[in-house]
């Protein structure tokens, strides 16, 4: 029979009440190995309902306590890390030590949780006019939500919770219905670390629980990262209905390659940015723009043997430096943009369809591919992949891979691998991105820092985790103070001004 993936509310684990459920597969063999719940909009409001019972106790518990718990459950994920790696891999395909990764970039989001006492620190100004003193303070904001996407079913709710709830917050996470059991152990380990009832709750399901916590009255902030329609739809949603919304969306992450780059170390960083995790991240290089043809020959003859020597297999087998991808449907997704590539006259130089892998016949495998002399005319390069498809773009100058960065409607991260310090820093001030490298693939920012792209890769005010995620999920409370001896007899009808 098949595994059924239930809710997690009011720290317990229950069915789905909707009778409606959705089938999660093993990328890596194509079987079924579970059905998940998907919730109805009564479900969601039971969430929520044990979510906005919880808070008043959960706020007032002292940051200190808060930074405690958050601990406890650090702990748990150190020591467990193993177990939640080897969930992950089941569902979503990716390798063991990729899964690994996963989590540690999301702990050290809890790890900046820990620090709540500090985080929440306001300030004050003594004699903000004679005898009068003013301090400020951030509050939780209540029920919060996070709605996460399939491709770091672990790291991108952690980018949430945590902040959420140091900052005395309740949460409800949806997270994806396509590799939904990660959530459902982190919900247990929070509840064993400490976290009351109802602190915490999932709900798994579509766009019925979506539209759902958008609409529900007692949730006052939602966070989204997944794809830019869908981010769109969130941001736009939540305006109406009154929401803080942080929402992030898809990307496509270029890397220019200057003439004066050490090509080896560039060849390298193009091939963990651009294959690792199958292509589905959402800050992987999906664009090299080598400028001058002879970098872009240089460029593509040293790309090209590394491509066709990636080891594919399932995610368990600690050879494979790549997965399947997440779902058929995704695969053929991939497939298809492969074959629009053809089409429009990309040149093929490593063609990864067609892969099949001995006794893993109907997982869902691709193998790495490049296109050489794509154009920005071409739907490979103006639309997101998301799989392990390497796209090289040749430029004539610097001034045209910029151009092309910035005219580009994603804007989540970008790189440049060069020796010059000039270029560097012209490119870091200029580029109309949210995350930079300089001579760094992937510039994830750790967690005291925060994450989040431009343009349409992020609808909202706000990065997420690190001293943005604490914004996002407070609000300012200012006041102003006076005693006896400061107050002046009678009343003062003019605008109050400093004296
Ligand atoms: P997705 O947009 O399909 O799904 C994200 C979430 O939205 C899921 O929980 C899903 O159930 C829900 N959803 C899907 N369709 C919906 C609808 N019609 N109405 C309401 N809710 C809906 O994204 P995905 O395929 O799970 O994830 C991949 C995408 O996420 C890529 O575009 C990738 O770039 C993006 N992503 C972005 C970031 C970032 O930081 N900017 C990080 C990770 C992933």
């Amino acid at each position: 029979m098949a595994r059924e993936i239930g809710h997690f509310i009011g720290g317990r684990n229950v069915g789905g009440g909707s009778g409606r459920t959705a089938p999660v597969y093993d990328p890596s063999t194509g079987e079924e190995a579970g059905r998940v719940a998907l919730a109805s909009e009564a479900d969601v409001r039971s969430a929520v309902a044990a979510a906005r019972d919880a808070f008043p106790d959960w706020a007032a518990t002292t940051p200190l306590r808060r930074a405690r718990i958050l601990n406890r459950f650090l702990r748990i994920l150190e020591e467990r890390i193993d177990d939640l790696a080897a969930v992950i891999t089941a569902e979503h395909g990716k390798t063991l030590s990729d899964a690994k990764g996963e989590i540690e970039r999301g702990m050290e989001v809890v790890e900046f949780a820990t620090a709540a006492p500090q985080l929440l620190k306001g300030e004050v100004t003594e004699n903000v006019g004679t005898r009068i003193d003013s301090h400020s303070l951030r509050q939780p904001l209540g029920v919060v939500a996070g709605i996460t996407p399939f491709n770091f079913p672990a790291m991108v709710p952690m980018w949430m919770f945590p902040v959420a709830l140091a900052c005395g917050n309740t949460f409800v996470l949806k997270p994806s219905e396509r590799d939904p059991s990660a959530s459902i152990v982190i919900a247990e380990w929070l509840k064993e670390a400490g976290v009351p009832d109802g602190v915490f709750n999932v709900v798994h399901g579509d766009k019925e629980a979506v539209d759902a916590i958008l609409t529900d009255p007692d949730v006052q902030a939602v966070s989204f990262v997944g794809s830019t329609p869908i981010a769109r739809y969130i941001y736009e949603t939540a305006a109406k209905t009154g929401k803080r919304c942080q929402a992030l969306g898809g990307a496509k992450n270029h890397m220019i390659v200057m003439p004066d780059a050490d090509l080896d170390q560039a060849a390298d960083a193009l091939m963990g940015a651009a294959y690792g995790s199958a292509g589905e991240r959402c800050m992987a290089v999906s664009v090299a723009v080598p400028v001058g043809e002879k970098t872009a020959d240089a460029l593509v003859a040293k790309l090209k043997p590394r491509v066709e020597a990636l080891k594919v297999g399932p995610g368990t087998d600690p050879q494979s430096e790549m997965g399947p991808l997440v779902t058929k449907q995704h695969r053929d997704r991939v497939l298809s943009y492969i074959d629009s590539g053809v089409e429009a006259g990309a040149e093929l130089v490593v063609d990864g369809r067609g892969l099949k892998l001995q006794g893993y016949d109907n997982g869902y495998y691709v193998g790495g591919t490049l296109f050489d002399r794509v154009t920005t005319d071409m739907k490979i390069y103006r639309e997101e992949i998301f799989g392990p498809v390497l796209c090289v773009a040749r430029a004539g100058d610097f001034e045209t891979a910029a151009k092309w960065i910035n005219e580009h409607e994603f804007g989540n991260g970008t790189a440049i691998f060069t020796r010059d310090g000039d270029a560097a820093r012209e490119f870091a001030h200029r580029i109309q991105v949210g995350m930079v490298g300089i001579n760094v693939p992937i510039p994830v920012p750790m967690a005291f820092h925060s994450f989040g792209g431009w343009k349409s890769s992020l609808f909202g005010d706000h990065h997420m985790h690190g001293p943005e995620g604490v914004r996002f999920y407070t609000r300012l409370k200012t006041i102003t103070s006076r005693w006896p001896t400061g107050i002046r007899a009678g009343a003062d009808f003019v605008m109050p001004t400093m004296r």
